[in-house]
């Protein structure tokens, strides 16, 4: 039975195969709805269970982890605080290389756990940045929880304690991740067809 079609740019690209046409790009159906909520959940068992008897500050990286944090934090049963940082490296859908700075952060953070929550992690450029300007703030501890790791057999440039799906080196998007700008409202996971 295909999926109900919820966009008016979705449609079928071979039997049951949901695509999604955004601008120039094709995407297909990647990972369900189901599948995240259920990842999700057992990430935050794992934080759960590792802070416990702590006060972690999770750091969701804007734009594109702010439905992967709003789903884990709701799923996080600890004492915890909240703040969002931007830090971003993407024009298009290749990396730029170009880092700019972390921004948005009006608190201490001095002696503080914190936890970076990250929707996706490439290169892991950008977070081996935001966890180094962190770290020289003399917090307590600095742990990355990303909803995606690309290409896990190559070298990163930081490694994440929690990750939820490893995936080939290919583009998504849908669940806060966009293309040129669109596509974060999506409920599904979408990768290049
Ligand atoms: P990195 O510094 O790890 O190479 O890049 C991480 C950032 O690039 C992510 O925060 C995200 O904004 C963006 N990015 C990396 N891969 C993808 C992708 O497949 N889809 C989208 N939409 N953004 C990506």
């Amino acid at each position: 039975m295909p999926d109900k079609i919820d966009s008016p740019n979705l449609f079928y690209l071979c039997g049951p195969t949901l695509a999604m046409k955004i601008k120039d790009l094709t995407f297909k159906k990647f990972i369900s709805e189901s599948e995240i909520r259920q990842k999700v959940s057992e990430l935050a068992a794992q934080i759960n269970h590792d802070y416990a008897g702590r006060v972690p500050l999770f750091l969701p990286v804007l734009n594109g982890s702010f439905i992967f944090a709003s789903d884990l934090l709701r799923e996080i049963s600890l004492d915890c605080r909240v703040s969002f940082v931007k830090h971003s490296s993407y024009q298009g859908t290749a990396s730029t290389g170009q880092l700019k700075t972390l921004i948005g952060l009006n608190e201490s953070i001095f002696n503080h756990d914190i936890i970076l929550v990250e929707d996706i992690m490439d290169t892991g450029l950008t977070l081996s940045k935001v966890a180094e300007e962190l770290r020289s703030l003399g917090t307590r501890s600095v742990e990355i929880a990303t909803l995606i790791r690309k290409a896990p057999a190559r070298e990163h440039a930081v490694q994440p304690k929690y990750i939820g799906f490893d995936i080939d080196n290919e583009f998504v998007l849908g669940y806060g991740l966009d293309y040129e700008g669109l596509g974060r409202n999506l409920r599904d996971l979408y990768q290049q067809a």
